[in-house]
């Protein structure tokens, strides 16, 4: 399976690509978390792409297009992946389509997250991560057993910084002006499914399988 999760911050596409990666052997690929990585170990990468992030705005294309390459090009994702956060512009998607003609692999499908923008907010303003493990929380509606403690390894949980309301509010524009063309972008191509993406966890994830057809 090659895949695209498509849907503005926080609609649920990391939650749903983590699932489905662990059931589905495939790899997760989720940009934000590469570039959050690099942040915090300080590379020449993280250090280019951090005032970009905490703005809220996208890194520029060429730093992610890159990663995106050297990901998919390697071994653990041979057997399928989910790419998740990326494309988020026209040109990464040209780019993508690039990269896979030279594989002879294209994308098999694109599930786009549809989810109103309250419930977007909602869900970031809550959202917790574990600084160990990554695993993803939400303060309401995904709550851990022992306050500020991972359920999975103990590991400390913290909020991002760039999911304060301001921030927020500057993502979703980012999205709309930026990412929401790539609907059309794909939906031309006969590759997206829409998912309604308001309800539980379980919910979305039975109308993801769904989707992509598993
Ligand atoms: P994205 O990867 O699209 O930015 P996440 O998967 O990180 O979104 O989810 C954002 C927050 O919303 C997290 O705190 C997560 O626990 C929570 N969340 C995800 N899916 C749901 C859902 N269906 N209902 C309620 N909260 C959810
Ligand atoms: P995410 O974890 O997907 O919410 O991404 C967090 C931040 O990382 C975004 O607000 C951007 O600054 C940056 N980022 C992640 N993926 C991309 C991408 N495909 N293109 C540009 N910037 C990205």
């Amino acid at each position: 399976m090659r895949l695209i999760f498509l849907g503005p911050p926080g609609a649920g596409k990391g939650t749903q690509a983590s699932r489905l990666a662990d059931e589905f052997g495939l790899c997760q690929v989720s940009t934000g978390d590469i570039l959050r990585q690099a942040v915090a170990d300080g590379t020449p990468m993280g250090k280019k792409a951090r005032e970009f992030m905490d703005a809220g705005q996208l890194v520029p294309d060429e730093v992610v297009i890159g990663i995106v390459r050297d990901k998919l090009a390697g071994p653990e994702c041979a057997g399928g992946y989910i790419l998740d956060g990326f494309p988020r512009t026209t040109g990464q998607a040209r780019a993508l389509d690039d990269i896979l003609s030279d594989f002879s692999a294209p994308i098999e499908r694109v599930a786009a997250f549809m989810v109103a923008e309250e419930a977007v907010v909602e869900r970031l303003s809550g959202r917790r991560t574990c600084r160990a493990c990554q695993a993803m929380y939400h303060a309401v509606f995904a709550p851990t057993r022992v306050g500020g403690v991972c359920d999975k390894c103990g590991g400390e949980l913290f909020q991002r910084d760039d999911d304060r309301e301001q921030v927020i509010r500057e993502r979703l524009k980012v999205y709309a002006d930026n990412t929401e063309p790539l609907l059309a972008y794909y939906r031309e191509r006969g590759l997206l499914t829409e998912v309604v993406a308001g309800g539980s966890v379980d919910s979305v994830y039975a109308a993801v399988r769904a989707a992509v057809g598993v």
